[in-house]
């Protein structure tokens, strides 16, 4: 099924821009009338990441006439492997600018609009309001519920998608445009459980997944934008880099969906950390009072090496991720086995237990199993083995 073209068409188009787009100009589906659409088209993009990237330089390439970027951090040299909109001379620099320049020297007639504050309950209305479209590139679920339940409210088609090592998914969340059109939360109802999924930073990801899921979103926001084709409403595509696999299945719109079903629940933004928990309770619980700071535990590793105290250090991350860096003197065991209950085995019974990952939220988890399994006194390392790097030992590479 086709929509209507989101957007009317612009006045005219320049002689340059009738030369720029003239690839665009003849294809009959899309012509001078399409272009004319675009030109007169506002997007916003969240996110000048793996998605993002992408995402950006061929709606700019295209000639999206502005181009909105919601983007708050720093280029890092980590982000370079898939984020192709920066470079070698963007590191720390605001991503939203190296984007923005990035894009300048694209395509001149392009306007951007950065909005460079992290997007929360008090501003995401006023960021959204205006735009015809949202192309959603963020990799968390607080936010991904967020950005659906904003963009329901304010009647704003968008175009998702989401990666994760070889896997993909896209597909466009459209519930105002039609009745029978389903949102995130029609396909997704609840987050994973905390800590079950790990998120990109965590879990990795194919550098180039990015582009195709990426060149997908902008696939589908031309095609909504100008009013051609088959869009993704109410349906998900799937991709599996590995196999080589692209498979499309049927997304119904729930009637008991708490947003767009017939009783909602949820008629306004809601408390979307708190929703998604970072952690679990059990987590939350097991850390309040047993969590140290890595200065502490520079301490206590000096004392360990004088001989005046005993404990285990263990970092509960992937092998692949000790690889990259490691506190000196912990012993790796991932979180998988304490999850499997073979970890409480090689554990010592009269030694205190110190767990760590990258950030805390891993240690967190597998900190409630080893407290449950009698280790009163063991506690977890707050910021992981980042803040390590950051505080204790720049000299390790981050990731
Ligand atoms: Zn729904």
């Amino acid at each position: 099924m086709s929509y209507p073209a989101l957007v009317e068409p612009a006045d005219e188009l320049s002689i340059d821009e009738v030369r720029r787009y003239s690839r665009h100009l003849i294809i009959p589906d899309v012509g001078m009338t399409g272009q004319k659409r675009l030109k007169n088209a506002k997007v916003l993009v969240i996110g000048a990441g793996g998605l993002g990237s992408p995402a950006l330089l061929y709606l700019a390439a295209a000639g999206v006439g502005t181009l909105g970027i919601a983007e708050f951090d720093e280029v890092d040299e980590s982000n370079l492997q898939r984020q192709v909109i920066h470079g070698v001379s963007d590191i720390g620099k605001a991503k939203g600018l190296s984007a923005k320049e990035s894009i300048a020297e694209i395509n001149p007639y392009v306007n951007v609009v950065l909005h460079e504050e992290r997007l929360d309950n008090d501003n995401v209305m006023s960021v959204f309001e205006g735009y015809d479209l949202i192309v959603d590139g963020t990799d968390n679920f607080a936010t991904r519920y967020m950005v659906n339940d904003a963009a329901y409210f304010l009647g704003i088609p968008y175009v998702w998608g989401s990666i994760y090592r070889f896997d993909g998914q896209a597909s466009v969340f459209a519930p105002t445009l039609t009745d029978d059109a389903p949102c995130y939360r029609c396909l997704y109802p609840e987050p994973p459980p905390p800590g079950m999924v790990p998120s990109c930073a965590e879990g990795g990801v194919l550098g180039v997944l990015c582009a195709s899921i990426g060149s997908i979103q902008v696939n589908e926001a031309i095609k909504l934008l100008t009013g051609i084709g088959e869009p993704l409403v109410g349906k998900l595509m799937i991709y599996d880099a590995l196999e080589m696999e692209y498979r499309k299945l049927k997304v119904r719109k729930d009637p008991n969906c708490a947003l767009c079903g017939d009783h909602p629940t949820v008629t306004g933004l809601i408390d979307y950390d708190a929703f998604c928990g970072a952690l679990s309770n059990e987590a939350a619980e097991a850390a309040a009072g047993a969590t140290i700071s890595v200065t502490q535990l520079e301490h206590m590793l000096k004392e360990r090496e004088e001989g005046t105290r005993d404990f285990v250090l263990v970092d509960v991350r992937e092998p692949n991720e000790y690889e990259i860096n490691k506190i000196p003197g912990s012993v790796l065991i991932p979180k998988g086995d304490f999850l499997n209950g073979s970890a409480l085995e090689k554990l010592p019974a009269d030694k205190q237990i110190v767990m760590h990952c990258k950030s805390g939220v891993r240690s967190a988890e597998t900190l409630a199993i080893v407290k449950g399994a009698g280790y009163a006194d063991a506690v977890h390392v707050g910021g992981g083995v980042v803040a390590w790097v950051n505080q204790i030992d720049p000299s390790q590479p981050s990731y």
